[in-house]
């Protein structure tokens, strides 16, 4: 912690990373740092390059399973209104990474600009969205982003442009150790049709997710996008499989949901069960979506 001690205020050695992580399980993280400014956070970066402490980004946390064990790195939790910002200008909106996906819906569509309600329902910040390019089966958030705000591998802050960004299934090339901010390019429509949409999302999705329960979203990728990893999942006969507390939710296949008492441990062992009856019925290798930490 020595070398960290001009960084106090904002780093916590040894801290449970459970209450930040949608799962609410694993173990703590050797330091947690939340650092208040830009300037705090690339100084930070720059001395654990010096240490050579490993650095990970948590936003949301509601795509990472963190182990049992818990992580050897300096965890950065990306939460301060320094990374929260929202600006609207004409119909380009810019956010900062820790903006919560419901928060920047929301603000969009007061201002009658159409194109993120898919987006409705998904928990998470833009950063962890862009980072895994989040959506449904039609649309990706990297659809609508012109360009890009990050902190490279050198520390040093760079503009991506759209030209130089590309999207895939759940993944993006936006791979540098911070993303900080995003330029959105949206429609103009009429404030309460873009709310009607949301509304129907929503509706769709609490009906077919476990929403409520101690869970991380979707776990595998579909192998390919017309065989959805939870239609495979289904028809091998493993919803309501469970491992220890952690259980194949029975509302949708590709949901883990963790009971009281359940351990990072058992929703890996379940995933890997999972993995082995889909590859031996059907033939897919099953990719996760989740990131273990
Ligand atoms: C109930 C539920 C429903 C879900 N439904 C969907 C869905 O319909 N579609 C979908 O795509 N996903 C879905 N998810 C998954 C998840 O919400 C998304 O992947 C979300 O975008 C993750 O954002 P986050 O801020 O929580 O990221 P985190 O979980 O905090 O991080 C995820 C990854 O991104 C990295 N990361 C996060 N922020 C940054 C940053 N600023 N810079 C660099 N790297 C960063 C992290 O290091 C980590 O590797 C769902 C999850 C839950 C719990």
């Amino acid at each position: 912690m020595h070398s960290f001690d001009d960084f106090r205020a904002i780093i916590k050695a040894d801290e449970p990373l459970a209450p930040h992580i949608w799962f609410r399980l694993g173990g703590p993280a050797a330091f947690l740092a939340r650092p208040r400014t830009l300037d705090e956070l690339v100084g930070l970066l720059r001395r654990c390059h010096q240490e050579q402490v490993p650095v990970k980004i948590l936003s949301g946390g509601s795509n990472v399973l963190v182990r049992d064990e818990g992580v050897q790195a300096m965890v950065i939790h990306l939460e301060s209104p320094a990374f929260s910002d929202v600006t609207v200008r004409d119909n380009i909106v810019e956010a900062g990474a820790a903006v919560p996906l419901t928060a920047l819906i929301s603000q969009t569509a007061r201002a009658g600009l159409a194109g993120l309600e898919f987006l409705t329902g998904i928990p998470g910040t833009v950063g962890g969205a862009l980072r895994g390019n989040a959506g449904d089966r039609q649309v990706a958030i990297g659809q609508l982003v012109r360009k890009a705000t990050v902190i490279d591998a050198s520390d040093e802050i760079q503009v991506r442009d759209r030209d130089d960004l590309s999207f895939a299934d759940r993944a993006s090339n936006l791979d540098e150790p911070v993303i900080l901010s995003a330029e959105f390019e949206l429609e103009g429509s009429d404030p309460e049709a873009v709310v009607r949409r949301m509304r129907r999302i929503w509706i769709v999705k609490k009906e077919n997710q476990p929403y409520g329960h101690q869970s991380s979203g979707c776990m595998f990728k579909n192998p390919t996008p017309d065989v959805p990893a939870g239609t495979l999942i289904d028809q091998a006969g493993l919803k309501g499989t469970r491992v220890g507390g952690a259980e194949v939710s029975d509302r949708h296949a590709n949901f883990i949901v963790a009971q009281p008492g359940a351990k990072a441990d058992d929703v890996l062992h379940l995933i890997d069960q999972i993995r082995q009856r889909v590859w031996q019925q059907f033939g897919y290798e099953l990719e996760l979506q989740l990131q273990v930490w």
